[in-house]
């Protein structure tokens, strides 16, 4: 049809819940189709059928779950997929697609069951049926919308995953291959891609970590050569805070890959940690739209934000933490103190977060779902012979608040507006860190506290005669 710009399109698991969110995705994807763009669909599986997935894969070790469990959870997907696309689709043709993967499903669990075990590898190609389902049913829709399209396979795309199950990488050179033999087809259809999983060398199913299908879809733009990327999202973009705490959030034209990996550590789930690897160097445009504006600016991200100005992009938080303060004296003059405190953590299963030391103390955060044993950890350290540490204090209820933007761990007026407005409001700051490449400040605050620390930060720094950095 057209030789139009290539674009591919990221379509996440939100937009795919209720018939009138696919409908609008759809409405959108063939009025880009229209004007004569090439289209790459990379989707996500349909809202909350990973999760769901994930814990029937775990109820079906219990060998008294029965068969039962497999042929009600298999039924209560097709009924969900069907719902999604009752009306947008031809419904044999929906039913067709959907029974060989709900078929795998049902065996799937039926194996895990029967031997008792549930291995990374099979958790992986559990976990691939999400995608594999929704993708034929993207594909179905934009059909019935009268625009030709076609669901592709990670497979047959030949996108070659490696490194381990579960939080696997892809090769982006070696899936060139397999993506440059779709290139001629783009010209004819859309095609409807399976995120979130590739294969490896032995033809196993390895996931790209929760939230890959932002991944997948920049391997398949960067192995493409494709003009742009975008990735589609119910919200219109980043927004300067989340807009559920500080309803005078706006929206953020413009960052940096920093800046966005950045935001994604703090758990402002929006972008895949990895995503913006694969593209580095490469000219094609990013941007995150919403499904509701799709031709609107949304927040465009950039390698380097224009002449590297220090400024304030965006304030993030992260509920759920803990803060440990671990009491020793002359920390950093014992070799080792620091590393067998955080060994002795790490020992016990403990992710730990946010590290920051000092001569007489080591900070660190934990998530809250740690606590109980971050405790009985430290409490062991404390009690044994010729012990590493003296004590520690642990504050429970707190949240992380971050400062992201270029230079802004650099920037003295940066911290100081940071503490001075927090002293301000009477909110008690439990740690400080700088975060990597100088794009983020952070602290610790109580969570009774956070939603007065965010308002307040959010009018210095972005709300009237608010103070932006040299
Ligand atoms: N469906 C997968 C997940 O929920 C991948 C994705 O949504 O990006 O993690
Ligand atoms: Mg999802």
């Amino acid at each position: 049809m057209s030789r139009g710009q290539l674009t591919v399109i990221k379509v996440g698991g939100a937009l795919l819940g209720r018939p009138e969110d696919l409908s609008a995705v759809v409405a959108a994807l063939v009025a880009r189709r229209r004007r004569g763009d090439r289209l790459v669909v990379v989707v996500s599986a349909a809202k909350g059928v990973t999760d769901d997935l994930q814990r029937t894969g775990q109820q079906a070790l219990d060998p008294r779950s029965g068969g039962e469990l497999a042929r009600a959870f298999v039924a209560d997907l097709r009924q969900r997929h069907e719902a999604l696309v009752a009306g947008l689709a031809d419904a044999d043709d929906v039913s067709f697609a959907l029974t060989r993967h709900l078929d795998g499903i049902e065996r799937l669990l039926t194996g895990i069951r029967l031997t008792g075990e549930l291995t990374d590898r099979t958790h992986d190609l559990l976990l691939a049926h999400g995608e594999r389902l929704s993708a034929p049913l993207v594909a179905a829709a934009i059909r019935a919308a009268g625009a030709d399209a076609r669901a592709v396979s990670s497979e047959e795309a030949g996108l070659v995953a490696v490194g381990p199950y579960r939080v696997g990488a892809c090769d982006v050179a070696a899936s060139r291959p397999g993506l440059s033999r779709l290139d001629h087809e783009l010209h004819d259809r859309v095609l409807v891609l399976t995120g979130f999983y590739g294969t490896n060398a032995d033809g196993d199913v390895v996931l790209f970590g929760r939230g890959g299908t932002d991944y997948s879809a920049s391997v398949v733009a960067a192995g493409l050569g494709a003009d742009g990327l975008e990735l589609w999202k119910a919200v219109d973009g980043f927004m300067s805070a989340d807009p559920r705490w500080v309803p005078g959030a706006r929206r953020v034209p413009e960052l940096s890959f920093e800046e966005a990996c950045e935001l994604g550590y703090y758990g402002a789930r929006i972008l895949h940690p990895r995503c913006l690897l694969p593209l580095r160097g490469l000219p094609l445009s990013v941007s995150v739209r919403s499904v509701e504006n799709p031709d609107g600016p949304g927040t465009r991200i950039v390698e380097q934000v224009a002449n590297g100005r220090h400024r304030v992009a965006a304030l993030v938080h992260r509920e759920g933490v803990a803060v440990v303060r671990v009491r020793a004296m002359g920390m950093v003059n014992r070799p080792g103190a620091v590393a067998g405190v955080l060994a002795a953590v790490g020992a016990a299963g403990i992710d730990v977060d946010t590290i920051v030391s000092s001569m007489t103390t080591l900070s660190f955060t934990v998530v809250e779902g740690d606590v109980v044993a971050t405790r009985r950890t430290l409490r062991l350290l404390a009690e044994e012979e010729g012990a590493l540490i003296e004590g520690f204090d642990l504050f429970a209820d707190s949240a992380l608040l971050g400062v992201v933007g270029e230079g802004v761990a650099q920037d003295a007026g940066i911290a100081a507006t940071m503490l001075e407005g927090l002293a301000r409001l009477g909110v008690d700051v439990e740690l400080i860190s700088h975060g990597p490449e100088d794009v983020g400040l952070s602290c610790a605050v109580p969570r009774r506290k956070l939603r007065d620390a965010l308002e307040g930060l959010h009018r210095a720094f972005f709300e009237v005669g608010a103070a932006q950095p040299s």
